[in-house]
């Protein structure tokens, strides 16, 4: 229910302004929350909304989902923490089987730290440790974090990495398929083959392929927009690594635990088996865990110790993770996203018939980008609308944020009803009508990155 009224949730802002810094925030409206349970937040002033952020996709099992709540607090009665670079715990040991075997592949390793950066991180160490080579390959628009190592494989076009270089060196971006704003007439293969000789030009050039570790890709891109890179290019890449000795990392950090109908998203590449694969955000439902899952050899080629952090593997994110990968299966979440996925496609394709600024709709799973723009012909990206929409749409009781400025990010948990997804795509309709109409009164200043 909402009522509008936003006083306490304005108090502590302004208040919190003062004592904690800007650089941990991205801008969009005042909210504070207070509690949460499945697809609903509550702020302080009382106001429900339905979340279809899920706290960026890092809470696929639902709010505070009773049996993570007591795996959680069964955990901490009994050992909240001691650093697994010394002694071992049974929570550690038996999420790295569960993962081990979770994954493609039949000889995995784990290693656990504490966010989807220091996991990403952990890719550039394995894959230049093991390959004895110093080069990456990472793509344009992608965001894997905020450490310089999973910054400098960032290829986002932020502004986040200002008065803050130099980077970690030996990065270098190509760009990602982009399949919605294509040449005149090209076909899919077309397409999937320009962007496989955009892969390729560096390596014709000025970087050697015998000194390249790894490519490191998200086959579906979560910050980058929501949007899937086209199974022949990933296919065309995949080989080139195989035939140079360059391993193939992705990163499941946002798009991995049933966000895409699957396990994993690369599970949407038949016939392709990632050497190293970073995992983070829902793997334990929010608390701070991150993993990398890797083939035997190269997690080995380390030795010890290479990657210690005090709080990795911690045992109470550790029982959260169990019980989420627990809560997916027994409630068949990832099957019920692909099928909730199919209907909020429908549904959105719907609403382009009526909102000509909607230009493309992009679902896999129960996520989806949303890309609007000035006109379907140009394709321009119109982000003073997105912010408009997403805007009415907080005043309507749905939260949601925006990619890139214009792409709205449609990522509920996937235990929201069908009823809960029908209000919010009434409110989301609604909120676009006053958005065209210019019924929108939001605050000044931009929204999002
Ligand atoms: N990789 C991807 C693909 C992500 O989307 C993110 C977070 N948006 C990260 C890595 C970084 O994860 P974290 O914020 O947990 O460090």
């Amino acid at each position: 229910m909402i009522s509008n009224n936003h006083r306490l949730d304005q108090q502590l802002i302004e208040r919190e302004d003062h004592y904690m810094a800007t650089a941990a925030r991205i801008n969009y409206y005042d909210l504070v929350i207070d509690h949460a349970h499945g697809a609903l937040l509550t702020d302080v002033d009382g106001n429900q909304y339905i979340d279809l952020l899920a706290s960026a996709s890092a809470i696929n099992v639902g709010h505070t989902h009773p049996r993570v709540v007591k795996a959680i607090q069964d955990q901490a009665a009994k050992l909240i923490h001691y650093t697994p670079a010394y002694f071992h715990h049974q929570p550690e040991q038996q999420l790295a089987e569960r993962l081990a075997k979770l994954a493609p592949g039949t000889d995995n390793e784990v290693i656990f730290g504490n966010s989807g950066s220091d996991a990403n991180d952990a890719i550039i160490k394995f894959a230049r440790g093991y390959t004895k080579r110093q080069y990456i390959v990472a793509y344009t628009d992608a965001y894997h974090g905020s450490t310089y190592g999973s910054m400098s494989l960032s290829g986002v076009s932020l502004n986040m990495t200002r008065h803050m270089g130099p980077l970690l060196p030996g990065v270098v971006h190509v760009p990602y398929p982009d399949t919605y704003r294509r040449l005149p007439h090209e076909t899919d293969h077309q397409l999937a083959l320009r962007y496989f000789h955009a892969f390729k030009a560096p390596f014709e050039s000025y970087l050697p392929a015998d000194e390249t570790a790894c490519v490191l890709i998200e086959p579906i891109q979560g910050d980058g927009g929501i949007r899937q890179a086209p199974e022949e290019y990933v296919q065309l890449v995949y080989d080139f690594c195989h035939q140079h000795g360059i391993l193939f990392a992705v990163d499941e950090v946002n798009q991995g635990m049933g966000r895409t109908g699957k396990m994993w998203s690369i599970q949407n590449f038949p016939g392709i088996r990632p050497d190293l694969m970073s995992v983070g955000k829902s793997i334990a439902s929010g608390m701070p865990l991150s993993a990398v899952i890797g083939r035997r050899e190269i997690m080995e080629s380390l030795g010890a110790p290479a990657h210690v952090f005090t709080t990795a593997a911690n045992p109470v994110c550790c029982a959260a993770a169990l019980a989420t990968l627990d809560v997916l299966a027994d409630e068949e979440l990832v099957e019920r996203s692909a099928r909730l996925g199919r209907y909020a496609e429908s549904q959105f394709l719907d609403l382009q018939t009526r909102h000509p600024r909607i230009g493309q709709v992009r679902m896999y799973g129960l996520n989806g980008g949303i890309e609007l723009v000035t006109d379907q012909a140009s394709q321009q990206p119109d982000p003073e609308f997105a912010s408009d929409v997403i805007y009415a749409a907080f005043e309507r009781g749905v939260v949601m944020i925006t990619l890139k400025g214009n792409i709205l990010r449609f990522q509920p948990p996937l235990v929201i009803t069908k009823d809960q997804l029908d209000t919010a795509l009434a409110a989301i309709d609604d909120a676009m009508t006053a958005a065209e109409q210019g019924r929108v009164h939001r605050p000044q200043g931009k929204m999002g990155w």
